[in-house]
């Protein structure tokens, strides 16, 4: 259920929103995940990093960003001498979606019904933490911030702004360059970054 535009929201704590989201059934995803991955960093947070959902490892351990994807942005960020302790990451979707190969729990992107029920609780996060500006890791974080479909190769690298003025670069999530073809993944790392450090300004110490 979407909150009317016209209504502010209440800022809740991040616990209370971790367990509301826990217990959350307003799409499948809830009922099939081990747990809900609310976001981590700091209130204030110069950046909210918004990336798709929660992985595999993201969903055992009820954290976000510590999978392969989120390491490599953490390689990423390091790199670019950002100060990782002004950085929110989170997800725009709170559960895991996944089919089972075998034993394997594969990911599977979520549906745009999915990320829409999940909407409220990402603005209800953005209430909390009154980050100055986000940075979307692909389409479906893009979409989810920007209300509108978001053609990442064409988009990516720029900021955008959303309808209540919101500033959001837009870049690929770094999954995309984990299953890139491995020739290019040299020229991948090289233009993400490019990409990345369009928010360096906010970021460098
Ligand atoms: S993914 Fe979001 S909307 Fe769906 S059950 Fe989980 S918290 Fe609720």
């Amino acid at each position: 259920m979407t909150k009317p535009e016209s209504l502010p929201i209440r800022p809740r704590p991040i616990e209370v929103l971790r367990q509301a989201t826990d217990a959350c059934r307003e799409c499948p995803l809830g009922a099939r995940a081990t747990q809900s991955v609310m976001g981590e960093g700091p209130l204030h947070a110069v950046l909210m990093v918004v990336g798709e959902q929660p992985g595999d490892k993201e969903d055992l351990a009820g954290r976000p960003f510590v999978g392969p994807a989120g390491r490599l942005f953490d390689r990423a960020a390091a790199e670019l001498g950002w100060n990782r302790e002004r950085l929110y990451v989170t997800n725009a979707v709170k559960h895991f979606k996944f089919e089972l190969r075998g034993k394997r729990r594969m990911h599977k992107t979520p549906a745009q019904r999915e990320i829409d029920a999940c909407h409220h609780w990402l603005e209800a996060e953005i209430a909390r933490v009154k980050p100055d500006a986000f940075l979307a890791l692909g389409a479906t974080a893009a979409r989810a911030l920007l209300q509108r479909p978001v053609a990442v190769m064409r988009e990516r690298g720029q900021w955008h702004e959303d309808a209540a003025g919101r500033r959001v670069l837009v870049t690929l999530h770094p999954s995309a360059l984990l299953r890139g073809d491995p020739a290019q993944r040299e020229a991948a790392w090289t233009a993400w970054l490019k990409d990345l450090s369009a928010a360096s300004g906010l970021l460098l110490p």
